[in-house]
């Protein structure tokens, strides 16, 4: 029996929907509404997703279900929000309810981690293309922007660099590699890992926070820019990961600085915050690492080891 958009609604997504938090009205009516408890801000933020753009047409539906919420949780922590409550757009080519129930596991898997209820959405038929939007909330000015970076405040980065590019320049057959794409890189590049703890972390003390989607090259350089500021950046500070380091340098800075998909948080933190920043962090159970410092001259600045300055070319994923 074919299934109608109605079917799906309620079979696929309503059914598998849980209760969030101060949802007043979810799924079902023409409009959501949800309580932002008192003293909190609203955070809200959207991200499409289009097949052979964002991921492979064949890739797994439960990976693409996944990664759609992975890349907004994302955006959330970076604001150093609380995730809660999302709405889905599908553009689905056919009503294949198999592939729908899958991408809705591999969703809702993430989304029952960390809380996000599904509180309504749209299904159109065209191409496929999956949009969500995210909302959170963030204890009245407490949200982290990017331009609020000051000269003088020290930069970090969590996790490692380069491991999703590594995984795709090796599938893709850019880059010769004997042996099988390392196993956690091809983790990190099918089910990214969204910082959304360490966001949380560095709510108070953080001055400015933006996640690295499109190369910490280019990502850095966009809090720098609304910052007005520039930064001196140790190249060999960079956290890389370990089979990235067998390749040669400008390979190295090309995967680990100027491709995508790395989905950690880059963020900049006055000195006198430092220590208790790096124990929130540690506790949230996050690698964390310093890599440069913000300043004045409005320049970002890699520095090799020699003390060099080292000009970065190929400046990160960019759709036009
Ligand atoms: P309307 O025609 O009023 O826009 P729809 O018939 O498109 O409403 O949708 C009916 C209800 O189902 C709405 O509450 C809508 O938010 C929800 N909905 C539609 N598509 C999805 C989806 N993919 N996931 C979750 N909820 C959805
Ligand atoms: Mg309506």
């Amino acid at each position: 029996m074919p299934v109608s958009e109605f079917d799906i609604i309620e079979q696929v997504f309503r059914a598998k929907a849980t209760a969030g938090n101060n949802v007043v009205c979810g799924i079902g009516d023409d409009a959501a509404i949800v309580e932002v408890p008192t003293g909190q801000q609203l955070v809200i933020s959207t991200d499409t997703l289009v097949s052979g753009v964002h991921f492979f047409p064949d890739a797994d539906p439960f990976d693409i279900g996944y990664r759609s919420l992975a890349v907004n949780l994302s955006d959330m922590a970076a604001m150093a929000a609380g995730p809660a409550w999302m709405t889905l757009a599908l553009t689905l080519p056919d009503n294949n309810i198999d592939w729908l129930h899958r991408y809705a596991d591999g969703l809702f898997s993430l989304a029952n981690r960390h809380n996000v209820a599904l509180v309504g959405g749209n299904i159109a038929q065209g191409p496929l293309s999956i949009t969500i939007t995210i909302m959170g909330t963030v204890p009245t000015g407490q949200a982290v922007l990017r331009s609020t970076a000051q000269a003088g405040d020290l930069i970090y980065v969590t996790g490692q660099l380069g491991m999703a590019a590594l995984a795709l320049a090796i599938s893709s057959g850019e880059l010769a590699w004997t042996g099988p794409i390392p196993q956690p890189c091809l983790d990190r590049f099918i089910r990214p890992e969204p910082r959304v703890q360490a966001g949380l972390a560095i709510r108070g003390l953080a001055s400015a926070c933006i996640d690295i989607s499109d190369g910490l090259a280019a990502d850095l350089g966009h809090l720098l820019q609304a910052s007005g500021r520039g930064a001196r950046i140790q190249l060999s500070a960079i956290p890389v990961y370990e089979s990235l380091q067998l390749l040669d340098r400008q390979q190295i800075w090309k995967y680990a600085l100027c491709r995508g998909d790395d989905y950690e948080l880059c963020f900049t933190v006055p000195p006198h915050h430092r220590q208790a920043l790096e124990q929130r962090i540690s506790q949230a159970g996050c690698p964390l690492t310093h890599i440069g410092i913000v300043t004045l001259d409005p320049q970002p600045g890699w520095i090799d080891t020699d003390g060099n300055h080292v000009e970065l070319t190929g400046t990160g994923y960019r759709h036009f």
